[in-house]
């Protein structure tokens, strides 16, 4: 399921969250441009951070760019990743098989959460079920076991391929796939 986060359990504002960081030099020529803030640091040590805090007006903090002097506003890195996830459930494919033709009306309607667009007619020789779309008017089969069994090899597949890089085991990646922010590729269910 779409929708969560990883957030550590103190966020300040400007810190990196889910993967998001909206904060940083907007001047397109200025070198400063795209790069994160990392921590800032009143006084002493200042001089290493490419921004300091300089408010834009009363309530607003600002991020002035030490290079361009360029001041937006700091926006909640937070906010933005919580907004993202919650798209992202838009984003999401519909879940289950469509009418397949691409030209189709019905080709991004799943038959489980439209079954009114669909008609069951029978099985196919190998027992896959057989539909008539009624949003083209053609027919089409479903071989659900099948396609099912494909993508949970899809998704071992990839599993595999991120324990052998990365040296750690399939229940870390388990648990934390279900906190993947938005921004991360997708484990779930693909390639
Ligand atoms: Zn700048
Ligand atoms: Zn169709």
């Amino acid at each position: 399921m779409a929708g969560f986060i990883a957030v550590p359990a103190r966020v300040r504002a400007l810190d990196e969250t889910a993967g998001v960081q909206v904060n940083f030099c907007r001047m397109p020529t200025c070198p400063n441009f795209g790069k994160p803030p990392g921590s800032i640091r009143r006084g002493r040590g200042g001089a290493v951070n490419l921004y300091r805090r300089n408010g834009l007006k009363r309530g607003v903090s600002g991020l002035q760019c030490k290079s361009c002097g360029h001041i937006s506003p700091i926006k909640s890195n937070l906010g933005v990743a919580e907004e993202l996830a919650r798209i992202s459930v838009y984003l999401d494919p519909p879940a289950g098989p469509t009418c397949p033709r691409p030209d189709c009306d019905n080709r991004d309607r799943p038959i489980s959460a439209h079954p009114e667009l669909y008609q069951r007619q029978g099985k196919t020789e190998i027992g896959s079920q057989r539909y008539l779309c009624h949003g083209c008017g053609r027919r089409f089969s479903v071989a659900t076991k099948s396609t099912h069994r494909q993508r949970r090899t899809d998704h071992a597949g990839v599993i595999n391929r991120i324990c052998e890089t990365k040296h750690v085991s399939p229940p870390t990646i388990y648990r934390q796939a279900r906190l993947l922010p938005p921004s991360v590729p997708r484990l779930r269910g693909r390639s």
